[in-house]
């Protein structure tokens, strides 16, 4: 365990016996106003391993690939097919934001062209006597759990999952054999319940209504990969055929494109292709009140960005950072957000340190980045600030379901804080031998 033991960020599990090494995932930790951190003490492995299996594109599980082949990895980086797409944008777009700090554009096209592309539920070669298979984690867009046939044994390990229905995907997959003798599962959501999962999409539409109604505007802050197609899915569905600008803003954009390609029953569900066919679309945000803000709407988006939000009209805005860290949004809420008819709707979960955190803590002044001046733009927040409670996670009951019917012996918990893992621990009794790990320490498991 070289990351995401007792925290989230930079996942990288080495699972080894005398003969044989596999990593799964190769992350780096992302940390507000600070450098990214990647996962201690993998380096010395690269070289000896005989495998590397990525469950999904978001950095914290793919951001080091690039490094782990720097560092001398020559073999298979095993991955579906969206994931290496949509690590191919974000890897580029890390390089232009962090520059070479762990590794630099050439390890990144080595890396990219070390990748084997695979489907759901068809079994692979890793190495003599290992191999493994892919299930669908309803998480994002080509995001799995992997199950490992090692010499017999069989561990699973579910990556980020998510056990509630969301626009794009059905809930996560897993396999129901019998002699799973060690799962490995995340642990993000173990100290909390979430509501229905229409319980925030119902709400998020009120509030756009409500909004509108004292001549508001609602920004939606939102990440770009997952979330952004996600609440776009909600807000196509529901303000089709009505009078509403919707402007999608920032790094989002790129990312529909993926989702573009993607855009079948391989990859989404059933129900949404159902209804772009019913509605005669190819994908959802193509319906006719989207507007993408790019170049070939202005030259200076700013002052377009300016006017979007000044217009007297029914308006909402999607746009990047969804931690409201950088990004376009910086420029929405420099004109939007005195305004206390205007509506700034939290789409996820906000991190510790970050502007998105600061505002939900009740701060309603902030400093926004600006070009022209490097101390930023004070603003002051007099508009309504809601959090609404979408997450890609398994809800903590969800979990525990999934856990009991998979009924391994053995189950190590990552990706969660130390006492989200305990309180799942509690909650579980179900016999299990329960292990939260240390970073850099091994837990042994005897044949
Ligand atoms: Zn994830
Ligand atoms: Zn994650």
């Amino acid at each position: 365990m070289f990351g995401a033991a007792k925290e989230i960020g930079r996942s990288a599990i080495l699972v080894e016996d005398k003969d044989t090494k596999i990593l799964l995932d190769c992350g780096l930790k992302i940390r507000p106003k600070k450098p990214t951190e990647k996962p201690e003490g993998l380096d010395k492995y690269a070289k000896e391993l005989q495998g590397v299996v990525i469950s999904h594109a978001h950095f914290d599980h793919s951001g080091y690939i690039p490094g782990i082949v720097r560092a001398g990895y020559e073999g298979s980086i095993h991955m579906t097919q969206p994931t290496r797409d949509i690590c191919e944008i974000l890897f580029r777009d890390h390089l232009k934001i962090e520059g070479a700090r762990f590794w630099n554009e050439e390890d990144m096209y080595n890396s990219l062209y070390q990748v084997a592309n695979h489907y759901y539920e068809e079994t692979f070669q890793l190495a003599d006597g290992v191999s493994a298979t892919f299930y669908d984690a309803g998480h994002i867009l080509g995001s799995a759990s992997v199950l490992l046939d090692w010499k017999g044994q069989l561990i699973f390990y579910t990556g980020d999952i998510n056990t509630f229905e969301t626009p794009y995907h059905d809930t996560n997959k897993y396999p129901t054999l019998e002699d799973i003798s060690i799962l490995i599962s995340e642990a993000t959501n173990g100290l909390r319940d979430l509501p229905d999962r229409e319980v925030p999409n119902q709400a998020l539409v009120r509030a756009i209504y409500a909004t509108h109604k004292r001549e508001g505007v609602t920004i939606i802050p939102t990440f770009a990969l997952g979330r952004g197609q996600e609440i776009e899915a909600i807000l196509a569905q529901e303000f089709i055929n009505k009078p509403f600008n919707i402007y999608v803003d920032g790094m989002i954009l790129k990312m529909n494109n993926v989702y573009r390609r993607y855009f079948h029953e391989y990859w989404v569900s059933k129900k949404i292709l159902e209804w772009c066919r019913e509605h005669r679309l190819e994908v959802p945000f193509d319906i006719p009140n989207f507007i993408p803000v790019n170049r070939n709407l202005a030259d200076d988006l700013d002052s377009f960005r300016k006017m979007i939000v000044s217009e007297k009209k029914l308006t909402v805005v999607l746009s990047t950072s969804g931690m409201l860290e950088g990004g376009p949004i910086h420029s929405y809420l420099h004109y939007a957000a005195e305004n206390p008819n205007n509506l700034i709707a939290i789409s996820g979960y906000q991190v510790e340190g970050t502007v998105g955190r600061e505002i939900l803590d009740g701060s309603r002044e902030i400093t926004l980045f600006s070009w022209g001046n490097k101390k930023g733009i004070k603003i002051r927040i007099n508009a309504e600030v809601r959090q609404f409670s979408f997450s890609g996670h398994a809800q903590r009951n969800e979990l525990i379901k999934m856990i009991k019917a998979i009924n391994s012996e053995k189950i190590v918990f990552v990706h969660g804080v130390e006492e989200s893992a305990h309180h799942l621990k509690e909650d579980l009794a179900n016999g299990a031998e329960i292990f939260i790990p240390d970073i850099r320490k091994p837990l042994v498991f005897p044949d």
